[in-house]
């Protein structure tokens, strides 16, 4: 096997690393927050994997065919070929990103307020979505330590679903989130047996399942790789499969459509094709465009049909793995096995003097800037946000900074430099500061919050 990436190089664009001086002011002047930071002051840029990835020669010249019609345009019809040849789901319409398509289905299939909305875990804007159509989201995530080693650490708990909808009643659950992979797990992959076990449950009580489905391309890698029986499959044909345990999908395309804006839902029957894109129009735009050009479409349709290149694939995962390799036998503590799309550093057992409400993943964050430019974000309790009823800041089962890799982007060197801040803090640990509010906005806090350290 080859080790390099499965493409060169036709465009570049260069990236520094300023001063350790330039940093501190950097850092001081973004309130310790890394949203704040210019990217111009960022060396590599690990913040997120959503919209920053890099498109082929093939996606920039489907983009100049974009047909800019409003209704009906070709390139709709292209992306609905080829989302339904991959998912075998009839009805598509697009929509501007992932929460888009969130909150058309939610505020059309979430029908009375204090239903229930059951997820083996929702991402945030999934669950705010849901909140905000006046359901009640809940996690029904297997329970596995972050240092030991489960080929799909992403499955719902089928035996905690099956308990739930017998206690709750079917009749009070809008519908079923299958999230592959599991981005707030870690990024962790769903196995082919939890969800077609999953799909039969909802199926029992008449229950409706959804994918929400940004790295449906990773998940079927790792299904290929752990899983007993698709070692000789290819992606696309477990793709297929995987998607035949389910009504339809919700999805950001930033993801593993490897486009930099865009969203997608899908649905197998006309019905709820018809319910939810009532709410499209009015939120998104017409039902072939759905908030995006037609040069978008096109880019996406292409997009779909890479992330699904088994080389791209054993290239994108393997990048991830090789990161996690590196800060792993230097025995920095991380989610292990690492996921499709991110390291999850263990910040809890990383800095264990900072206590959870001084927020150690995020105080993580400041500290792999100032050592070498590396933008990385918390998942754990700063994101969690507080209790609206108590007030209280709610811990997290987690304390993770993420360093989330964008797609074919950065090279395996920039990977070993990003290997080398982390190795470089942990060697300083004692000497990284909790952080404190002092500015704490009300909802989704984490964006817009400033911090000084404690
Ligand atoms: C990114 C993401 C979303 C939201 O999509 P946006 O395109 O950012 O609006 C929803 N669910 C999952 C699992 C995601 O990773």
């Amino acid at each position: 096997m080859p080790k390099g990436e499965p493409f060169k190089i036709k465009m570049v664009e260069p990236i520094r690393l300023i001063s350790r001086e330039e940093r501190e002011a950097a850092l001081k002047a973004a309130h310790y927050n890394p949203f704040f930071l210019r990217s111009s002051d960022v060396y590599i840029d690990l913040l997120t994997d959503s919209g920053t990835g890099a498109m082929s020669q093939f996606q920039w010249s489907a983009m100049m065919l974009g047909d800019e019609a409003y209704a009906g345009a070709s390139s709709y019809y292209k992306l609905k070929e080829t989302v339904t040849d991959i998912t075998g789901y009839e009805y598509v319409i697009p929509t501007h990103q992932g929460r888009g398509a969130e909150k058309s289905a939610f505020s059309q299939l979430i029908t009375r307020k204090g239903m229930y909305v059951v997820s083996n875990m929702f991402f945030d804007t999934t669950r705010g979505h849901a909140q905000l159509a006046g359901a009640r989201p809940v996690d029904l995530l297997m329970d596995y330590p972050t240092d030991e080693f489960h080929p799909f650490k992403g499955n719902m708990d089928t035996v905690k679903l099956e308990q739930f909808i017998n206690e709750h009643g079917a009749e009070n659950i809008a519908c079923i989130i299958m999230t592959v992979t599991n981005n707030s797990a870690g990024g962790q992959p769903v196995s082919m047996a939890n969800i077609r076990e999953t799909y039969r449950i909802a199926k029992k009580y008449g229950l409706l399942v959804l994918f929400d489905v940004a790295r449906y391309a990773e998940n079927c890698h790792f299904i290929r790789m752990r899983e007993e029986g698709y070692a000789d499959k290819l992606p696309i044909d477990i793709a297929r499969e995987m998607f035949s345990y389910g009504d339809g999908l919700m999805m950001s395309a930033k993801k593993d459509a490897l486009v930099n804006i865009g969203g997608l839902l899908a649905f197998r029957d006309e019905e709820l094709y018809n319910k939810v894109g009532g709410a499209v129009v009015p939120f998104e735009g017409f039902l072939t465009y759905g908030g995006l050009a037609g040069r978008d479409l096109e880019a996406m349709a292409v997009g779909l049909r890479e992330a699904l290149d088994p080389d791209y694939l054993a290239y994108r995962v393997g990048q991830v793995q090789y990161l996690g390799e590196l800060l792993r036998s230097a025995g920095v503590p991380i989610q292990w096995p690492v996921g499709g799309h991110a390291v999850f550093i263990d910040a809890a057992k990383f800095l264990p003097h900072i206590p959870w409400d001084q927020f150690p993943g995020h105080a993580l964050t400041a500290a792999l800037y100032l050592e070498g430019g590396v933008r990385a974000v918390e998942v754990g309790s700063l994101m969690m946000g507080r209790d609206p009823e108590t007030g209280e800041n709610v811990r997290s089962p987690f304390e993770f900074t993420r360093l989330a890799i964008p797609r074919r982007v950065y090279t395996n060197q920039h990977m070993e430099d990003v290997a080398e801040a982390v190795i470089n803090a942990y060697k300083r640990r004692e000497e990284i500061r909790g952080v404190r509010f002092t500015k704490e906005p009300k909802v989704l806090r984490h964006f817009t919050a400033h911090f000084d350290l404690v």
